[in-house]
């Protein structure tokens, strides 16, 4: 018998939830990470007693709620909402597009002027594309002058956008822009979910929770470590990691963006008054800047902190040995990916999971759903 049901490899979200169902069904596992520290991209290091969300900003929100009541049994969510702030130009507006934006950026107080003002720019807009012959939107800009009208697009969409894909909204596709919420009430609750929040504590908490009593080893690749004899060890193999690394690229390299942080600790208990704010204009180098501690400290908690830590967020090209944060979805990495995919099928000891194993860009409360069902426990 081998020593292990499974070696799982990666102890992100999707390893960590995996491996907390198994042991619950009396399986045996071993995860394992090559980080130095368990729980993946959800991993928080605490700096000034505040938990530094040290691979992105991090809000967990579902409308399932048989996830959200399990995730809340291994660590209680706080009420935090997310409802970021836009800067263009040092004037500020409420996200997402709601009431509040089109009263800061037209002075319009009903819904009925903020539609109007909204049909108005949409019909130049549609008179621009007829004119040149078009029925549907070519490209983001179009898409996103057809939802909210020139003036929006110019402040709040066409430098963010850019800085963050790093190509002109006309080259970008119309689908990107598709999913942000415009509101017509004053409501900036930036998701529509019926449940959102942070774990009490932080998420290392939840990630404590799910690995309680299991096996785990840090700084440990699994290349480096266990490729050639997994087998040995164990009967199933989880992966987690890179999908085209797997299989040794034998198929070609898949594309990744990626950010970086520069994070700073400011000698003052608030910034910004803000978890999130993205800075919309083109020059600022910089997409959005994250005070970490208003995620988890409301009211006077944040003034009894008396520092506060900040991380200017930015966009990058992937480069060898960056993080790989998001699949790319272009018409190359997607046939890619998909015969990846077609080979991993092959090996039925094999499972690959998360957002890098299957190239895929998944939220937290999906990856947790899809371990649930994977147990039977949806
Ligand atoms: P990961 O957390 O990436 O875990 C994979 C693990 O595998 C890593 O720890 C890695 O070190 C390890 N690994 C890889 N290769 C090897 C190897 N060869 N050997 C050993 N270990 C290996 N979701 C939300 O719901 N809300 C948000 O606000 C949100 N914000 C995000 C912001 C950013 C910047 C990013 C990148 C993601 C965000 N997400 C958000 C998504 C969320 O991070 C993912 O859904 C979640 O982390 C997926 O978990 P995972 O286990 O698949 O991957
Ligand atoms: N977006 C924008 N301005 C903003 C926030 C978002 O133009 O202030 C656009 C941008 O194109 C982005 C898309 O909306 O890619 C989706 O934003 P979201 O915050 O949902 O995406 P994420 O940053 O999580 O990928």
């Amino acid at each position: 018998m081998q020593k292990y049901d499974y070696l799982i490899v990666g102890s992100g979200l999707f390893g960590a939830a995996f491996a907390y169902f198994a042991k619950r069904k009396g399986k045996r596992c071993l995860v394992i990470d090559k980080r130095p520290h368990l729980g993946g991209n959800v991993y928080c290091e605490q700096i000034e007693g505040i938990n530094v969300h040290k691979y992105g900003a991090h809000i967990f929100h579902t409308n399932n709620k048989k996830v959200w009541d399990f995730v809340n049994s291994i660590v209680p969510f706080n009420r935090y909402t997310n409802s970021p702030v836009a800067n263009y130009k040092g004037k500020l507006y409420n996200l997402p597009f709601n009431m509040n934006t089109f009263y800061q950026m037209w002075g319009v107080r009903t819904p009925d002027e903020a539609k109007a003002k909204i049909e108005e720019q949409k019909a130049e807009a549609l008179a621009k594309m007829k004119a040149e012959g078009a029925a549907e939107p070519r490209n983001l800009e179009e898409q996103a002058k057809l939802l909210i009208g020139n003036d929006i697009y110019e402040t709040l969409i066409k430098g963010y956008t850019e800085k963050q894909w790093g190509r002109k909204c006309t080259e970008l596709p119309a689908f990107i822009i598709k999913r942000l919420p415009v509101r017509f009430v004053f409501d900036n609750n930036y998701f529509n979910d019926s449940y959102q929040g942070i774990p009490i504590g932080g998420y290392n908490r939840l990630i404590d929770g799910l690995l309680d009593g299991v096996e785990t080893k840090v700084d440990t690749d699994f290349f480096a470590s266990y490729r050639d004899t997994w087998r040995s060890v164990a009967d199933k193999l989880v992966y987690t990691g890179a999908i085209d690394e797997y299989f040794g690229f034998s198929l070609g390299k898949l594309d990744w963006r990626t950010v970086s942080f520069k994070t700073r600790i400011e000698d003052m208990p608030n910034f910004q008054g803000n978890a999130v704010v993205n800075y919309t204009e083109r020059e600022v180098p910089y997409t959005r800047v994250i005070e970490h501690k208003h995620f988890e400290m409301f009211g006077q908690a944040v003034y009894d902190c008396p520092r506060t830590v900040i991380s200017e967020e930015y966009s990058a090209e992937y480069k060898e040995g960056m993080e790989p944060y998001y699949p790319v979805n272009d018409d190359r990495n997607n046939s890619l990916a998909d015969a990846y995919r077609a080979l991993a099928q092959k090996d039925t000891d094999v499972i690959f999971g998360g957002r890098l194993g299957q190239y895929k860009y998944y939220d937290m409360a999906p990856v947790i759903e899809q371990v649930m069902t994977m147990w039977g426990m949806i």
